[in-house]
């Protein structure tokens, strides 16, 4: 585990040298890369960036003590190349690496609603944005030192998002059935996206509210030591993670 920091910093300092040809904005709290295309848009980002990095050095007790980059990709295709993702959904922000990426909010906001009125970007940025989830994805892993399963951190991401932005993933969502603890560890990202998502949201909301943001955090601190989530929530909660599935999803 104490090899894992060291790996973050050279990924990142590789990714930064790439995205060279970007321009630069360095405020207190982030570098932010962008392109010429995105110029417009900027401030709406850096604005939502660090009113959600706000709200979840609170929500996580974290203090930032380097500057967070944020690259903003004008095109999908190239955001996709330089990250390694598969042709899967379009993700819309991607947090590797140490570092943000994001797209273009042009590029999945319509701005034209369907009866013709204007559709303010900035509002629909600020509530259906990546930032707080992807910003969730940078504290957890720095507060796990990247000892943390992917369904764990997908699911915290998706709780802040419900907290924060008061957005809930796929909230219409009904399953009979979920996928068993050895599926959601081993093969998350294979499962049905949505739902293996609504699961670890589920799992993650369960805590939260029967055992307070407290148990979330001192489940990351025992991850931090390098324990397996089993042993993390059953310290935690004093429940067994079988018994924190079953009660969660049903
Ligand atoms: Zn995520």
């Amino acid at each position: 585990m104490f090899f894992y920091p060291l790996y973050r910093e050279i990924k990142k300092e590789s990714i930064k040298e790439e995205n060279s040809r970007f321009n630069i904005i360095e405020t207190n709290n982030f570098y932010l890369y962008y392109r010429d295309d995105s110029k417009e848009n900027v401030h709406i980002i850096l604005n939502n960036a660090e009113d959600a990095l706000l709200r979840l050095k609170k929500e996580f007790n974290f203090e930032n003590n380097e500057k967070i980059t944020i690259i903003i990709y004008p095109e999908y295709e190239e955001m996709a190349n330089k990250i390694g993702l598969g042709n899967g959904t379009i993700a819309m922000g991607v947090y590797f690496g140490g570092v943000i990426s994001i797209l273009d909010p042009t590029k999945w906001i319509n701005t034209e609603s369907e009866d013709g009125e204007d559709i303010d970007l900035e509002e629909v940025y600020n509530r259906d944005g990546p930032m707080v989830h992807e910003l969730t994805h940078y504290m957890v892993d720095h507060l796990t030192a990247g000892n943390v399963p992917i369904w764990f951190t997908e699911g915290l991401a998706l709780y802040e998002e419900y907290i924060i932005n008061n957005t809930e993933w796929a909230s219409s969502k009904v399953y009979p059935e979920y996928y068993t603890i050895e599926e959601m560890k081993k093969s998350f990202n294979s499962l049905d996206e949505v739902k293996a998502y609504r699961q670890s949201f589920l799992i993650v909301k369960y805590i939260g509210e029967n055992y307070k943001k407290e148990a979330l955090l001192n489940i990351l601190k025992e991850l931090r030591k390098g324990n397996t989530i089993s042993y993390a929530i059953k310290k935690t909660t004093r429940i067994k993670i079988e018994d924190v599935y079953k009660y969660s999803l049903n």
